[in-house]
């Protein structure tokens, strides 16, 4: 009696498809016997009559052959076996050699390993069990009678080699159907692996990519498949069909819920919504639905992809902001500008009776805070105007830098866009007007405006801003802060302008500038105390040209250096050529802002009274404020140094800017020259006098000479009189004279 054979335990270890663990046929082979009861007996007794029961394996064979061929199955599978290269032929030669050699009693485990190949090679070839059953049926019926009928076996063996066949049989049927199940199952093993494989490749890739995959089953509404992402981004609370529904900005839900059902009409969506992930900041991330159909179009799945895209939307806004914005003041651009002051058009045109102001303003002598301070201080100041700016202006204006130092407003759906327009200047003005800071020094600005007026002024953009711009340039020339348009002015000013720059070039060399001066007296002695150098420009065509006219141009063109060193000798000469005669007749000399603080200033100076034969008394320097105020830490220096060379100086036009007097009374100062404007209406308007008179005040307390301009007529000249001003000069006494004429003036005059 064969011995029970122990229990197998099965294998746990991960398996990389391919590699399979060798089944024992030994084991088999035991067990089968056991259960089967398969004695030596029984093996012993089929060896005795096994060349007996070989005999007519060829009739046998020709059933076998009839039996496959006659099976439309089996046959289909034989020929795609000899399609395949097999031959039929020696296939069922092999089948019977198998089975003749049962009938040897031999059951070691080579023949059990055998047998289980043929299993093996039957499920291969898809060779159904239940065809090797019929098979091993007929051969059992061939071998039955054979044992009935073949005298040459003992009578008393009968039952028992028919026994013993059976069991022989059956076991080799089993080992057959054994071979044929472990194929299959390696074959499903090894395919669960590679599919376990792949899953886990799948797995490991969706857990580490950042895009977020989850699928819907759209008849149950589940969600039947999250990505690792997904699950972790929301935390395990998957809510069918968008899982971060409620994360997503409010306003935004609605275009994913129109995106859904476009999805579930089976259209691919895909669209950017702002979420709000964990309530941490705002992200951009796109969406993308991929409905899955059936044959009739019924969407079954939806597969879902999502991404964070907040970089990209980030670069793309900012490359939008670009092409639309002034990267320095964060304004809108030129570009930006012209498309607003269209569509502004087009609304009044659409609107009888509407109007629209478009304005350009340009700062005054910015090239020269650029030039001086640097392009940092520039670009930080053109940010704190646009921020002055800004407040002065509704929501629904448009401000832009144009570029450089210019500005665009528009001022759209106005009524009356003459008075808008006016209001607005004076607004800009009056927020212009208080010091800038930058760097702890204060800088004072003023600028120039022109505006043009839809439809006064024109029907188009591009004519309305060329109207403003040559507006404003016309601003700028006759040193106003803010001018409209003119038709008839405009070619000729501008005209004028570029003529002039033109024939500025040469006008030294051709000694086209001359000097007049223009007396300044005392008011209590009467005495003439010093004469104010004012330079003329003996056009050759248009004759007599005053410096408004042409000192602005010299400056922007950057000529004016060459033209102050020139005023400079040409004074002091004079001053000295009067000494000569016997008079002490100090100059004063304007030195506008570029001048002042181009480097070398002091020394030209210095080197000038030296070559003129003078002292430094003879010279006074008169400067504006806001000259002064460009850089006060470099014009306190230049002050100091001028002082020391015993040059006077003087603020001109003095009231009109906004120095800070902390500042003045560390300056080394002689002489306030008081504004203009506040003596043409001195003598009617009490307000005017008042400044006058603190103006005075002011400068004595400071240690100031004072000294009053554009003194017209005898009652302000009693005026200034009695408020104690020190000096005066104006048309009342002398206008400004070339040299003869103010030889011929001081001869003439009791002084
Ligand atoms: P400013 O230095 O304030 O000169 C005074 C201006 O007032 C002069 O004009 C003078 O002719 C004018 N004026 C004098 N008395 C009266 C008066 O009673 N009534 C009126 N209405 N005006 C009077 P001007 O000569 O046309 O010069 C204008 C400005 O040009 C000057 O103002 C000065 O800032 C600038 N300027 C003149 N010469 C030079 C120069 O050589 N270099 C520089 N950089 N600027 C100069
Ligand atoms: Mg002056
Ligand atoms: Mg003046």
């Amino acid at each position: 009696m064969p011995t029970p054979p122990k229990k197998r335990g099965r294998s746990k270890e991960g398996r990389r498809p391919g590699v399979r663990k060798k089944s024992s046929n030994s084991v088999i082979g035991k067990e089968f016997d056991y259960l089967l009861q398969l004695t030596e007996e029984d093996t012993r007794l089929l060896h005795r009559y096994k060349d007996i029961m070989a005999q007519g394996a060829a009739g046998f064979a020709e059933t076998v052959y009839n039996y496959l061929f006659d099976n439309p199955d089996i046959a289909d599978v034989l020929y795609a076996y000899e399609r395949g290269g097999g031959n039929i032929g020696e296939l069922v030669r092999g089948m019977l050699a198998h089975k003749l050699s049962l009938l040897n009693g031999n059951i070691d485990e080579k023949a059990t390993a055998r047998s289980e190949q043929v299993g093996r090679a039957h499920y291969r070839h898809g060779v159904k069990p239940v065809w090797a059953l019929g098979a091993y049926r007929l051969f059992l019926d061939h071998l039955q009678h054979l044992v009935d009928t073949d005298p040459q076996i003992e009578q008393q063996d009968r039952d028992a080699v028919e026994s013993a066949l059976i069991k022989m049989i059956f076991r080799d049927l089993a080992v057959v159907t054994e071979g044929y199940w472990r194929a299959a199952v390696e074959q499903l093993t090894d395919q669960r692996d590679e599919l376990g494989f792949e899953q886990g490749l799948a797995g490991e890739i969706l857990s580490n990519i950042p895009q977020l995959l989850w699928t819907v089953d759209i008849e149950s509404n589940r969600i039947s498949y999250a990505s690792p992402g997904t699950q972790a981004f929301c935390h395990n609370e998957l809510e069918a069909p968008i899982p971060c529904f409620y994360a997503i900005h409010g306003s935004e839900r609605e275009r994913v819920l129109t995106a859904w059902q476009q999805v579930l009409d089976g259209e691919s969506v895909q669209l950017e919504v702002r979420l709000t992930p964990d309530e941490s900041e705002e992200r951009w991330f796109r969406l993308a639905f991929y409905p899955m159909a059936n044959r009739r179009g019924r969407v079954l799945r939806v597969h879902c992809l999502m991404e964070d895209v907040t970089d990209l939307h980030t670069d793309r806004e900012r490359l939008e902001q670009l092409s639309t914005q002034d990267e320095v003041t964060g304004l809108a651009n030129r570009a930006l500008w012209y498309d607003r002051l269209a569509s502004a058009l087009a609304v009044a045109r659409r609107n009888p009776g509407a109007s629209v102001a478009v304005m350009i303003l340009d700062i005054n002598q910015f090239k020269m805070y650029n030039d001086s301070l640097g392009h940092a201080a520039g670009d930080e100041l053109l940010r704190q105007i646009s921020q002055r700016l800004q407040k002065v202006l509704r929501d629904t204006d448009t401000l832009a830098r144009l570029g450089g130092d210019e500005f665009g407003i528009v001022l759209p759906f106005l009524q009356d866009a003459e008075r808008a327009g006016e209001r607005v200047a004076g607004e800009v003005m009056n927020a212009l007007s208080a010091p800038f800071s930058y760097e702890q020094k204060e800088l004072c600005l003023s600028s120039a405006i022109g505006i043009s007026v839809f439809p006064q002024h024109g029907e188009d953009a591009s004519t309305l801003a060329s109207h403003a711009d040559s507006a404003m340039y016309r601003a700028k020339w006759n040193s106003v802060p803010y001018l409209f348009y003119e038709a008839q002015t405009t070619t000729s000013a501008a005209t004028e302008q570029l003529s002039i720059s033109g024939q500025l070039h040469g006008a030294l060399e051709r000694k086209e500038f001359e000097l007049y001066y223009q007396p300044k007296i005392d008011l209590a002695s009467g005495a003439i105390c010093g004469a104010e150098a004012l330079l003329r420009w003996q056009h050759p065509q248009q004759g007599l040209v005053l410096p408004n006219r042409f000192i602005p141009v010299a400056e922007q063109l950057g000529m004016i250096s060459p033209i102050t060193d020139w005023v400079l000798d040409t004074a002091l000469a004079q001053s000295r050529a009067w000494l000569v005669e016997g008079r002490q007749m100090p100059v004063s000399i304007n030195v506008s802002a570029r001048s002042f603080q181009s480097p070398g200033l002091v020394t030209r100076i210095e080197q000038s009274l030296k070559e003129a034969g003078v002292g430094g008394s003879s010279l006074e320097v008169e400067i504006t404020e806001g000259t002064l105020m460009a850089d006060l830490d470099k014009s306190a220096r230049i002050l100091k140094d001028l002082s020391d060379l015993g040059v006077s100086i003087a603020i001109d036009d003095f009231g009109s800017g906004y120095i800070s007097l902390s500042y003045l009374k560390r300056l080394p100062i002689n002489t306030l020259k008081i504004d203009q404007s506040f003596l043409e209406n001195m003598d009617r308007n009490s307000k005017d006098a008042a400044i006058v008179r603190s103006i005075i005040e002011l400068g004595h307390n400071l240690g100031c000479k004072v000294i009053a301009e554009g003194v017209e007529d005898e009652g302000v000249h009693l005026q200034l009189q009695e408020l104690g001003c020190d000096l005066v000069q104006g048309f009342h006494i002398s206008k400004p004279l070339p040299v003869a004429g103010f030889h011929e003036w001081l001869s003439g005059s009791s002084h």
